[in-house]
């Protein structure tokens, strides 16, 4: 059994308490690890820790932080298949998507990142020759990450990253669920020379760990990823001491696909868009619309093309579904697959789940399509975050722009369509935080990212990071 600890004031360490939580590798449903359920006085010696830290670390140059930073990135680089295997076990992704996406991206963060501080600058702002304004920006102090379990190493150094190149110590807490690779980067920090203090990684539940974090008084700015009801307790707990926060949350995302589309990229694509990661990527499009006189074709092609998608061990490099990363998640899944038939949708393709040989306790799902239903069931206006998609016909643009903002969530959209000008159209008028047109999940780190509505607060990314963990003052001279 694997034991992770907690990586406090520089030191791998047990939680205070006795309690441990049970961690899990879905592909086989059996327990493999143990990680603290870390309780308030974990979070207050981290807390501490960083406090401390944070004076020197913030008086440190930008070339001394992009140093460290790139050697933490070349940390990561370094251990490749030992992170993404560790990946692959603890979340039940494929081996392979973990190796050529969530290890790579990760190390990317922390290269991103450690290159945009020295870019990073300020503003000034002259005043008709008597005066001149120029803008400060600090680093906040001590900040809190939080991060979920779909893409674990991935989105937890996607926060720690610019929270630490601006000058800022952190508190971070990944998901209970998979704690490994957080547990393993903590190591290459010490490798890699971080000062002690300056990353804290505590783990636990988040009603215990996550919780004592939000309201913490001596924490200034939570940066949060995860679901959108705990992004509302997060903000409930933070605005009593005026935390800054930033959420990315839930989505339902539309993919919206035009008739005059190139086919063949769209399909290859929408596989992706819907069924990547076991489907469990906020930014996934899993309400799919086609124009009506492509409806049939795109059905019966995609229906085929996902009917042969391998599902098994997540280590068989022809797995394309791996297993869902949880016991109460697979019961969650398959409880909206039954929901989208008692609303009256369709099962094309999938609709079981799956006990491959050798694997039979893991939690397996079959990519599975439905049609059949409206817009404003269930099924497709709550977040299922699983291999689930549903497929409805539409006629015009103006039906489908109000049918696709008639969400509560507003993180992003995908349209297929050869039309330039209806892109763009439709671009400024979605609902939505992000917009790919004729592609998806197309990242340049350098943009913002975020949603709307329901599906965020705020914007990460690029400077809007930097800006997000930084307090500016204005200084004021008169000529
Ligand atoms: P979750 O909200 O259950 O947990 C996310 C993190 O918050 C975990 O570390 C958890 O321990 C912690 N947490 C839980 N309760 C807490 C509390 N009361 N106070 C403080 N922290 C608490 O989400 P999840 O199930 O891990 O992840 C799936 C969700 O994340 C989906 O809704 C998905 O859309 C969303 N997500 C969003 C984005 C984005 O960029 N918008 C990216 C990935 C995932």
């Amino acid at each position: 059994m694997k034991k992770i600890q907690n990586y406090i004031d520089g030191i791998l360490q047990d939680a205070t308490c006795d309690a441990v939580l049970e961690v899990y590798n879905p592909a086989t449903g059996k327990q493999y690890a143990t990680a603290p359920d870390s309780r308030e006085e974990d979070v207050d010696l981290a807390v501490q820790a960083a406090k401390k830290a944070f004076p020197a670390w913030s008086a440190t140059s930008n070339e001394e932080r992009h140093d460290i930073l790139m050697r933490i990135s070349q940390g990561i680089d370094d251990k490749l298949e030992e992170l993404a295997l560790a990946e692959s076990i603890d979340n039940g992704k494929p081996l392979w998507l973990a190796k050529s996406v969530d290890i790579p991206r990760a190390s990317s963060n922390f290269r991103f990142f450690a290159t945009a501080i020295m870019q990073f600058s300020s503003d000034s702002h002259e005043m008709n020759g008597y005066a001149i304004n120029y803008t400060l920006r600090k680093p906040l102090g001590v900040v809190a990450c939080i991060s979920p379990w779909n893409l674990p190493l991935y989105l937890f150094s996607w926060k720690i990253a610019p929270a630490l190149a601006a000058g800022n110590t952190v508190v971070a807490k990944p998901s209970e669920i998979t704690p490994m690779t957080a547990y393993l980067l903590s190591k290459i920090c010490i490798d890699a020379g971080l000062p002690a203090g300056v990353l804290n990684i505590v783990h636990g539940l988040g009603q215990h760990t996550g919780a004592v974090m939000s309201s913490h008084p001596q924490i200034k700015a939570i940066s949060f990823t995860g679901s959108t009801k705990v992004g509302a307790d997060i903000a409930s707990k933070a605005a009593p001491s005026f935390k800054k926060y930033s959420l990315e949350m839930g989505g339902k995302n539309p993919n919206i696909i035009f008739a005059d589309c190139d086919y063949d990229r769209m399909l290859k694509t929408t596989i992706r868009s819907s069924f990547a990661n076991q489907g469990q990527i906020c930014l996934c499009g899993s309400k799919i619309f086609v124009q009506k006189s492509l409806y049939e074709k795109f059905k019966k092609d995609f229906v085929s093309r996902v009917s042969t998608m391998k599902v098994g061990d997540p280590l068989d490099p022809d797995t394309k579904v791996g297993a869902v990363v949880s016991k109460p998640h697979f019961d969650k899944v398959m409880y909206y697959i039954n929901l989208a038939k008692d609303e009256g949708g369709k099962i094309l393709a999938g609709g079981k789940s799956v006990q491959p040989k050798g694997h039979e306790n893991g939690w397996y799902i079959e990519p599975t399509i439905i049609e059949g239903l409206n817009n404003d069931c269930r099924t497709n206006q709550e977040e299922i975050f699983g291999p689930v998609v549903t497929i409805m016909p539409f006629d015009t643009e103006e039906e489908i722009l109000e049918i696709a903002n008639n969400s509560t969530y507003g993180l992003s959209t995908t349209l297929w369509t050869q039309d330039l000008s209806r892109a763009h159209r439709m671009a400024a008028k979605i609902e939505s935080g992000i917009v790919w047109i004729n592609t998806w999940l197309l990242r340049d780190l350098r943009t913002p990212f975020g949603g709307m509505k329901n599906s965020g607060v705020g914007r990460e990314g690029g400077y809007e990071a930097l800006r997000f963990f930084t307090e500016t003052t204005n200084v004021c001279i008169k000529y």
